[in-house]
Order: C-alpha cells, then structure tokens, then sequence
C-alpha cells in the first residue's frame, strides 16, 4: 500500500460530505447533495472518488439490502439497522461486539476477523408515521 494519491479538491469534497451525514449516504445521495452547490460535479466523479477514498481506507462501504452501495467514514466496528420502509441506515453503538466475538470464537475454534451486527426492522420516523395513519 505505498501508492501516493495526489491531493484533490474534489475528493476532499466528497469526503467531508461522507463525513458531514449520518445518513450513510449513496452516491447518488452524494451527487444530489453536492450539485447543488457545486453544479459542475458530475455523477461519474462523485463514484470515482468514493472508489478511490475506499482504497485510501478512509471511507468504508455500508451493505444495503437494496444492493446499492451506500458509505461512510472508517471508524470503530459497529453495527447497522436497516429500515425497511424509508430505507434508512442507522448505526448502532455495540459494545459486546468483542465479547461475542471472543466467545463464538472460543465455541468454533475459527479466528473471526469481523463480526457484523445487521438488524431491520422499522426505525422511529417510520414508526410514529405508522402511528399517525
Ligand atoms: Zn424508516
Ligand atoms: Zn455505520
């Protein structure tokens, strides 16, 4: 990993964008945020970017069951909640993430490098809108 990256304006653009929401967004998401700022910005730059920052290692890619790709910054291992009607992803702060990973460990004998926490269900928006009907 000893390849340089020349800095660019506009990946540091779309990488405070990644950072700035917790909203995990997609690169549509990104794009749609962006243009109206910076209406020079083209769909295309918005995914090369994001390639890019994911091989830096400073934005991960989050899983969506709708299979489109959606991001957000590295940082500490932590869950997701998936809604299934807004399609919003949420994190979650777990910190038995290490304990359970120890103790499936020692059942299983296997070393686990990752341990994934994925929950759906309907998130609190959804759920008072339900409420409301
Ligand atoms: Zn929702
Ligand atoms: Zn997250």
């Amino acid at each position: 990993m000893d390849k340089t990256y020349r800095y660019s304006k506009q990946r540091e653009l779309i990488y405070q964008a990644v950072c700035d929401t917790a909203s995990h967004p997609s690169a549509q998401m990104l794009y749609e945020h962006l243009k109206t700022k910076y209406p020079n910005l083209s769909l295309g730059t918005v995914y090369r970017n994001l390639a890019t920052l994911e091989q830096m290692g400073k934005i991960v890619k989050v899983q969506s069951p709708q299979n489109v790709d959606r991001y957000e910054k590295t940082q500490l291992e932590h869950g997701h909640f998936y809604c299934v009607k807004c399609h919003s992803i949420y994190d979650i702060a777990f910190d038995d993430l290490q304990k359970t990973k120890a103790s499936l460990e020692n059942k299983t004998s296997f070393t686990i490098n990752t341990l994934k926490l994925q929950c759906y269900g309907i998130c609190c928006q959804c759920q008072e809108q339900t409420n409301l009907e």
